[in-house]
């Protein structure tokens, strides 16, 4: 075990501070990273503050984590000591479920494991995230973050970027699909660029006017002011996917009626509290798909990688020291970054 510098919340009401971590030593199949960048994603805001049930304390958060590989176990065959690399939010699943085998990771029957508040399988506590000057991983859950795509700004790709990604394939957003993208934040930033590089029609939808020139900005082919009753109307039954990042509680049933027949809104932000029901008259009326996805398996979060890397993609990044997470936990709250906080590690390890 090597003692390891981390910033961790003590409580859901306390801000995160200096807190040290042990990390286990490369294992055969482990690959052990010196953390250069960790983005800050809304989750890691709501798993330090206690607001989805089930946060162990104390909690290191921090899963948009970029890196150079440090040292390697024997039975590594895909990385070598020097090899810039990434770990998104699971470090560890069964390997054996049929999601497992089919690439879906995220969707092990028995659970992945997180990169923070997991079951640690090595400790028997629980797993510690990015906010820290290392960690050691299984080398299955290691990427390789491609030569042309710079570190820092690459990091918030192996959340946000997956978590929109993963659900345009799958619904095949592409040349001739119209698709929406509720919300410009961390994670709709990255479906306007994501949705344009595939080839598709992107509408932004948002409630805030002064968004509307940066959603352009983007790569956003249209604007819809979803607070302008005559806007939303106007569009109606003109998309073929809504790609849902809000991450408040709202009604997400407002906007299907953009939905073409067939259409599909996918929910992908989840919200500290109950939704509302679906209202049921609309789906059926319009044999609509209403649909939920979370990030995406190792091979497809490579896939994509390689994809942002041909298409020049990476996120709208704030770069912050370490001891800036807590004001920045109260700006992104506000809405206030474009578009995602990324932590410089060399302020932690100094
Ligand atoms: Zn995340
Ligand atoms: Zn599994």
């Amino acid at each position: 075990m090597t003692a390891t510098r981390a910033f961790a919340a003590q409580s859901a009401t306390t801000p995160l501070t200096h807190f040290t971590i042990n990390r286990r030593e490369p294992g055969p199949k482990d690959v052990k990273i010196a953390i250069e960048y960790c983005g800050v994603c809304h989750s890691d805001l709501h798993t330090v503050r206690g607001e989805w049930s089930g946060t162990k304390y104390p909690c290191v958060p921090g899963h948009e984590i970029v890196g150079k590989v440090v040292a390697v176990g024997p039975g590594v065959s895909k990385f070598k000591v020097g090899d810039r690399v990434g770990v998104g939010c699971m470090v560890d699943s069964c390997g054996e479920c049929e999601s497992c085998k089919a690439g879906l990771e995220q969707y092990c029957y028995p659970g992945n494991v997180g990169t923070y508040n997991g079951h640690d399988k090595h400790s028997g506590g629980h797993t510690f995230g990015g906010y820290s000057t290392a960690i050691t991983v299984t080398e299955h859950f290691v990427l390789s973050i491609p030569d042309a795509l710079p570190m820092n700004a690459a990091a918030p790709l192996l959340c946000a970027g997956i978590t929109l990604y993963s659900p345009l394939k799958h619904w095949h957003a592409g040349p001739g699909k119209r698709v929406g993208i509720i919300g410009l934040g961390g994670l709709g930033h990255m479906g306007v660029k994501l949705a344009r590089a595939m080839g598709a029609h992107v509408v932004m939808i948002t409630t805030s006017p002064e968004k509307a020139a940066d959603a352009q900005k983007l790569g956003a082919h249209e604007v819809i002011l979803s607070t302008d009753k005559a806007q939303m109307k106007a569009a109606s039954k003109t998309l073929d996917l809504l790609m849902n990042t809000v991450s408040a509680t709202h009604d997400y049933n407002a906007y299907q009626r953009l939905l073409r027949i067939d259409g599909a809104q996918v929910l992908l932000g989840v919200p500290p509290t109950d939704m509302p029901p679906p209202a049921v008259g609309r789906f059926i009326g319009n044999r609509l798909t209403l649909a939920g996805s979370t990030i995406g398996g190792i091979a497809e979060t490579q896939e994509m990688l390689d994809f942002c890397a041909t298409h020049n993609i990476v996120s709208d990044i704030e770069m912050i020291r370490m001891d800036q997470v807590n004001d920045a936990y109260e700006r992104m709250l506000k809405g206030d970054v474009k578009y995602r906080f990324v932590i410089d590690m060399a302020t932690l390890a100094a």
